[in-house]
């Protein structure tokens, strides 16, 4: 058993840090003892520093499997701030050139970052096989499982890639997964006989206060937005389902209103979106208002509000946006604008993105011209995925099929959520299969058909534009919310 204080000591020596972050030490201790481990710790609770100190205790290559570029950019670069020279993500962004030094010394990193994709190509695996590597890591592990957020059919290689590799000593993370999930990635990535330690903390953060607000048109929305972004602390980060109404907001937010707004999806360049990042990090806007395209791996402590301006896909996506705000440990609100009409949009939106029983004939019998209409898009690289997999066109009906039916079951409970005249904290705990939290009190949530007190949330700050009495702020939101009951 390692000495009490032995990784504390190590800790601080290469990172700084006085004390570990709940669940971390029990995963290093885990992975030095060589147990392959599965993380399951809320975001922003250093999931990251895991596998670095252990790579660094081990003294040999960690391969990190991430989903986006952005993310390993972001994590590469962290490192590098530290100090931490010998870290790579192995991307399309590298030139042919520097890509194939890397793949050919990969002993000479300790940190390697690459995409499920990139470990598909045999030049790679090749490589990896010649050299010892400390520890597997797959990061947003979610990805792997059919019912989890962001599902990635390429994560489903990950176990024969793992088996190539002689089953090297495998941590697994992520930060939202129901029991559903957490088995389904222990089945989808690890072999059969293989004992896995399991990690798991609370998806609950009980800084952040819980609040959803039923509207009844869009315009309502949107007065409601104008009255009460102003008067709530910065910065605020505003999600969306569309790129337009994102813009849209964004706009209407800068006219009518003293706040510092900006717009972030994948239509902006990728300049743009970098700009406005680094901005908001350093607080030089007061909102966001964002697509689901933000928020991985942005690393903000002072995030006061996390806003759903429309339903997100379910309760992991709302876990893990609303897990952005407070993560200085303050006081943030998480308030969800629910107008029922929005469940359509959010049911379109999510059985859109997956294709119907037409687009798969037309994959395969367009197979040979170049799947115009599906070019590009998410649904060609899905059927590419499966098809390349041998699947018949009815099998992958039958898969589709119950994936859209899987995703209804997991806006119904969103949408239970929303509506619940309980605790949603609890409402929260229980999806993710844990026990229930303390009893409820004011400062925890507000209930449906309670009404939404935000006192503890307004910008107190010197020369702000705030000008109504608490107590005429109060009525304002009683009032609306009376009136929407009705
Ligand atoms: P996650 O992947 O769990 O969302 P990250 O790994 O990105 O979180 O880490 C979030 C932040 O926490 C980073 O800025 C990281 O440097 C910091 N951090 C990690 N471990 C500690 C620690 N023991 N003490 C203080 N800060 C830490
Ligand atoms: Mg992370």
């Amino acid at each position: 058993m390692i000495s009490d204080n032995f990784l504390e000591k190590k800790l601080h020596t290469f990172f700084g840090y006085t004390s570990f972050k709940e669940g971390q030490k029990q995963i290093i201790d885990s992975l030095l003892k060589r147990q392959s481990t599965l993380g399951i710790l809320p975001t922003g609770t250093g999931k990251s520093l895991c596998y670095q100190l252990a790579g660094k205790l081990l003294n040999q290559t960690v391969l990190i499997v991430s989903p986006l570029l952005s993310l390993m950019q972001d994590q590469v670069e962290q490192l590098h701030f530290i100090g931490e020279k010998k870290a790579i993500a192995v991307t399309s962004e590298l030139s042919y050139q520097h890509k194939y030094f890397v793949i050919h010394h990969l002993r000479e990193y300790d940190y390697v970052y690459m995409a499920p994709e990139m470990l598909q190509k045999e030049e790679v695996l090749e490589q990896l096989k010649t050299i010892s590597l400390g520890l597997f890591v797959v990061d947003e592990a979610h990805c792997i499982s059919q019912w989890g957020p962001d599902f990635r059919p390429d994560y489903l290689d990950l176990k024969i890639i793992r088996q190539k590799l002689g089953n090297p000593v495998t941590l697994a993370l992520t930060a939202t997964a129901t029991p559903e999930v957490e088995q389904d990635i222990c089945r989808q990535l690890f072999n059969e006989n293989e004992s896995i330690k399991i990690v798991r903390r609370s998806v609950d953060r009980p800084n952040i206060f819980l609040a959803a607000k039923q509207v009844d048109t869009q315009q309502q929305k949107d007065e409601y937005l104008l009255e009460i972004l102003p008067q709530l602390a910065t910065p605020i980060l505003l999600y969306f389902s569309s790129k337009k109404k994102a813009d849209e907001i964004s706009q209407l937010l800068n006219d009518r209103t003293d706040l510092k707004t900006a717009a972030y999806h994948a239509g902006l360049s990728k300049k743009d979106r970098y700009s406005i990042q680094q901005q908001f990090m350093n607080d030089q806007l007061d909102a966001v208002c964002a697509t689901s395209a933000f928020g991985m791996g942005i690393n903000k402590k002072n995030i006061r509000c996390v806003l759903h301006y429309h339903l997100p896909a379910d309760l992991e996506s709302y876990s893990q946006e609303i897990g952005r705000a407070g993560r200085d440990g303050q006081r943030s609100l998480a308030l969800l604008l629910f107008n029922p009409a929005d469940i359509d949009l959010q049911r379109h939106l999510s059985s859109n993105s997956l294709p119907d029983d037409g687009e798969i004939e037309y994959y395969f019998n367009h197979k040979d011209l170049i799947n115009s209409c599906l070019q590009g898009s998410d649904k060609k690289n899905l059927l590419e995925y499966y098809a390349g997999r041998f699947l018949t066109p009815l099998k992958l009906k039958q898969i589709f099929k119950k994936r859209r039916f899987e995703r209804e079951k997991k806006l119904q409970e969103l949408i239970a959520y929303v509506e619940t005249a309980k605790c949603r904290r609890n409402f929260l705990c229980k999806y993710f299969g844990e026990e229930k939290k303390a009893d409820h009190n004011v400062d925890c949530c507000q209930p449906a058909g309670q009404p939404l007190v935000l006192d503890n949330f307004l910008l107190h700050k010197p020369g702000n534009n705030y000008t109504k009495s608490l107590e005429d702020y109060r009525k304002v939101i009683s009032h609306l919310f009376n009136e929407n009951k009705r």
